[in-house]
């Protein structure tokens, strides 16, 4: 067995009935991807266009690309244009997603989204703050898209050893879907709390993370 499928065994033994593995495969090559393919793995997550456009090209069509990098609008066109995205993870501001939206209806698809918070606070700059996203809710902004599903909510816990601040994060996370829960009880399919990377990702879990994104932990360093 390679390292790859190894690693994913692993993990995946780990994780609860119900808990999705994205494997993170950004940086790596399409031969990697191919491997965790072959072990029976189906979503991957990609951060950068031009790298997930070859992959979509050399790899199978059943595998579920996720994007979860910071989407600047000049690429929203491509990425919703390949019509192969299952998720874009990475939605952090209105205007992104208005821009996605157009973008969809101009495709003709129905994009999936989440939005991402930020809660972190050295981390990335990128994502709603908490009260904006409540806001965005609140407003109920979501009932002018023509052709995009908000899936649920995204988020990342600060980068530190320090687990307890790395759980209080994660609930906080978890919060805010709870919160949006109980504005919008209307929303239909709004169940992905996507949150939990290689070195946190149980603290994720524990938390109530649907969606884990793993890359390091299965491919190795990054080059
Ligand atoms: C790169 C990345 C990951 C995976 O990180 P690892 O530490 O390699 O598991 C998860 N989520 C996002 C948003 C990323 O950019």
């Amino acid at each position: 067995m390679s390292g790859i499928s190894t690693a994913l065994g692993e993990i995946r033994s780990t994780l609860p009935q119900g808990v999705e593995l994205v494997a993170v495969s950004k940086f790596h090559p399409a031969d990697a991807v191919r491997e965790a393919y072959d072990a029976g793995q189906r979503i991957f997550g990609e951060s950068r266009i031009n790298e997930l456009c070859d992959k979509i090209t050399a790899l199978p069509d059943d595998i579920q690309w996720h994007f979860i990098g910071h989407l600047q609008t000049n690429k929203v066109r491509r990425l919703v244009g390949t019509r192969r995205i299952a998720l874009i993870e990475s939605i952090d501001s209105e205007r992104l997603l208005r821009l996605v939206d157009e973008e969809s209806a101009r495709a003709g698809i129905v994009s999936r989204v989440l939005l991402q918070v930020h809660v972190a606070r050295e981390e990335t700059k990128f994502g709603f703050l908490p009260d904006e996203m409540l806001d965005f809710f609140r407003r109920r902004a979501f009932d002018s898209l023509k052709a995009t599903h908000i899936c649920g909510i995204m988020g990342m816990a600060s980068n530190t050893d320090d687990t307890t601040r790395v759980a209080a994060d994660f609930r906080l996370i978890a919060d805010i879907k709870k919160q949006i829960d109980a504005l919008c009880p209307d929303l239909r399919g709004f169940d992905i709390l996507s949150m939990g990377m290689s070195h946190d990702y149980q603290l994720a879990v524990e938390a109530g993370s649907t969606h884990v994104r793993i890359g390091t932990a299965i491919f190795g360093e990054r080059r």
